[in-house]
């Protein structure tokens, strides 16, 4: 029995057609995945009913016993999966998690220094229009001209004249292994606390697989549903001595009750990630975006910082003469989804930048290795090629479909089930 299709219709053509979408297309932004369809069935399930407010054994409500067996799970598998001592699941997103840090080790007006967001960091790193610049001075750094890596000689600069309370490290379009202990350096030498946002890689982390903040950061953030392939939400993992603060800061200070749904779910995403095919998983989202970014390359786009590390790619396509915003349609009319992005030191706007920001986190899920990279990539290449092509765009749509009939959605079972 499809209970959305029978009452409320509307909901469910777009539900289907999403369904449709995602398993008729190559879903290639860098920030998205697939969950699995015990994570979906969990985000699904009763506990959205149950309100939660406190955390296990030291709640607002009643009735909290099974939830609690929940959030129990959801924290120990955490701390065991990144070697933590400290998890709070509850936050709602990154964001949410992000602006309890805050909270937690500053007081408005104090300086915190970030990665700039035209050189990939993210909005709530200090951009002036987010909780971040609103209620905190925010300085940054950049990434150097020559190699777009990190400018660590500028970090150490900011941090030394602006004496910045939390230095941030963490990306939302970097794509480059980064260094954590050069952060904690910087950060001694000024007294300043060190944040990690590793949204991004957190599947990385977790998989041993980059560069672990855990051990040298006063404090690490997350999402959970990008490489860690769960559901959309967030984790604060930390050292003890934060513990209190931190929970305090999630709720009562930036949430209400907790979505033990969503708990259950990230419970279920660091569980399956704990097992070693994750660990193979991950190894396969970085062997292909070497594939892909080669390919991408040898075609005649320009990559930034001349390849990558993880699971993304920033791609200059001007060399092809035409900028991030055509680049994003064209793949698009081909069924190829991509976000354009800005690159360091971008002379285009924001609305139409240089570049495209790719990712293999979401195809290699369903299946996808290096070889399938290589085709891929010779269609993005044609796409790109051929920008204002209509026809051209119509073929390369018509082989993506076909295509992708070999590599079902992990949803697509369960949702077939629904129909
Ligand atoms: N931090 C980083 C580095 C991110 O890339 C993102 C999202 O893209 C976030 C935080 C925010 O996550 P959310 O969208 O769940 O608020």
């Amino acid at each position: 029995m499809n209970f959305i299709q029978e009452n409320d219709p509307a909901v469910w053509n777009a539900i289907s057609a999403e369904i449709e979408r995602q398993q008729d297309g190559l879903e290639m932004i860098a920030s998205e995945n697939y969950t699995s369809p015990a994570i979906q069935q969990a985000v699904g399930s009763v506990l959205t009913n149950k309100y939660a407010e406190g955390y296990p054994g030291r709640r607002y409500y009643g009735g909290c016993e099974h939830v609690d067996v929940v959030e129990d799970l959801a924290r120990d598998r955490a701390k065991e999966l990144f070697g933590a001592e400290f998890a709070n699941v509850q936050p709602h997103s990154g964001s949410q998690a992000n602006a309890a840090v805050y909270l937690a080790l500053l007081e408005p007006g104090d300086t915190l220094l970030g990665l700039d967001l035209a050189h990939g960091g993210h909005l709530t790193h200090g951009m002036k229009l987010n909780m971040s610049g609103l209620l905190y001075n925010c300085v940054s750094y950049g990434v150097r001209k020559d190699d777009c890596r990190i400018d660590f000689d500028q970090v150490a600069k900011q941090a030394r004249e602006h004496k910045p309370k939390l230095i941030i490290a963490g990306a939302s379009a970097y794509p480059r292994e980064i260094p954590h202990a050069k952060f904690r350096e910087i950060a001694d030498e000024v007294g300043a606390k060190l944040m990690v946002d590793m949204a991004h890689y957190a599947g990385l982390v977790a998989a041993k697989l980059h560069d672990d903040p855990v051990e040298v950061a006063d404090v690490v953030t997350t999402t959970t549903h990008k490489t860690l392939r769960g559901p959309r939400s967030g984790l604060i993992l930390a050292k003890q001595e934060y513990a209190k603060v931190l929970n305090s800061r999630v709720f009562p200070g930036v949430q209400g009750g907790p979505l033990m749904h969503v708990v259950a779910g990230k419970a279920i995403c660091f569980g399956e990630a704990l097992k070693p095919e994750y660990r193979t998983y991950i190894q396969q989202v970085k062997d292909n975006a070497v594939a892909l970014a080669e390919t991408l390359a040898a075609g005649g786009l320009n990559l930034v910082s001349g390849g990558t590390e993880n699971h993304l790619m920033l791609v200059d396509v001007t060399p092809l003469g035409i900028g991030g915003k055509t680049a994003e349609t064209a793949l698009g009319a081909c069924g190829i989804t991509v976000n354009m992005n800005m690159i360091p030191f971008d002379e285009r706007k924001p609305m139409d930048p240089s570049g495209i920001r790719v990712g293999t986190p979401a195809l290699t899920t369903r299946g996808m290795g290096v070889e399938e990279m290589r085709t891929i990539g010779g269609w993005m290449l044609e796409s790109l090629k051929n920008a204002e092509d209509a026809a051209a765009h119509a073929r390369i749509r018509e082989q993506v479909r076909e295509f992708c009939t070999g590599f079902p959605v992990p949803a697509a079972e369960l949702n077939a089930e629904l129909d």
